[in-house]
């Protein structure tokens, strides 16, 4: 489970995300949409603490991180919550952001051997069948300039898979690609969405979306303006800016 409540971010005393709350159970495939600037990246960022919000609360599983100082400064024992927090979340993003001078086979095995401190037997076994999943099992021992965007997206998948993470949040997986290139990534995600992960996605994919997701969130200048079903979301929302939004992405 990702509970986020009461969160708020700002830069520079500017606030860009306004009281938001959403929590996404065990199983859940969140669908986080809205303009370019309404905050979904910045919401993603503040679950690991890749950006530091100003209040709030954040929970993934047993974790609890309760945000009382806007400064930023965070407590030791803070600090300690969150390192347990990433370690039960996987990212992807949209660029690739595999490490150019491992194979594929070292970029998924680094994090479960060198973090999680699991046997390289057993990090190899597991990744090599992470790949045959995503379809790459053949391009193991290539550098990550040999592959295509759509392959390294796939490799990126398969290693945030490897950390065995309880919840997987995806930042517009398949806006750096190519559109030919698209439909891959996609396959990849709605397979674990059939498996029943947990994950947030931000996407720009609306029928995508509206397939994979079980809740769907719409921002608008960083407040939730419309969250419920995909149904709701995507066909008969309430708000008439995401109306305008969803109609203008179909
Ligand atoms: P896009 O669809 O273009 O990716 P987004 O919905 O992901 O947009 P964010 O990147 O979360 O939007 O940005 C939300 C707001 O926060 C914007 O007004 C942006 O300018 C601002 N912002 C984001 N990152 C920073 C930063 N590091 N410093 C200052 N302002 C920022
Ligand atoms: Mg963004």
């Amino acid at each position: 489970t990702i509970a986020l409540s009461h969160l708020r971010k700002s830069y520079s005393g500017h606030e860009v995300l306004h009281d938001i709350s959403l929590t996404a159970q065990d199983g859940d495939v969140i669908s986080l949409i809205g303009a370019s600037g309404s905050g979904k990246s910045t919401l993603l960022r503040c679950i690991p603490f890749l950006e530091v919000p100003q209040g709030g609360e954040i929970a993934v599983g047993d974790e609890v991180v309760t945000i009382d100082n806007p400064d930023e400064k965070l407590s030791r024992e803070q600090q300690h919550r969150i390192k347990l927090m990433r370690m039960q979340l996987g990212f992807v993003f949209q660029s690739f952001n595999l490490w150019p001078h491992k194979t594929v086979l070292q970029n998924i095995i680094e994090a479960p051997i060198h973090v999680q401190k699991r046997s390289s037997k057993e990090a190899i076994e597991e990744a090599e069948a992470l790949l045959q999943k995503v379809g790459l099992y053949e391009k193991r021992n290539a550098w990550p300039s040999q592959l295509s965007g759509g392959q390294q997206q796939r490799v990126a998948i398969a290693r945030a898979l490897a950390q065995q993470p309880k919840a997987i949040l995806f930042d517009e997986p398949t806006s750096a690609l190519d559109p030919e290139l698209v439909g891959e990534v996609l396959r990849v995600i709605r397979s674990l969405a059939e498996e029943g992960r947990t994950m947030i996605i931000v996407t720009h994919e609306m029928g995508f979306a509206r397939d994979v997701s079980n809740k769907a969130v719409f921002l608008h200048q960083g407040k939730i303006e419309e969250a419920g079903s995909p149904q709701q979301v995507f066909s008969d929302p309430l708000s008439a800016r995401c109306r305008a939004f969803v109609s203008s992405h179909l």
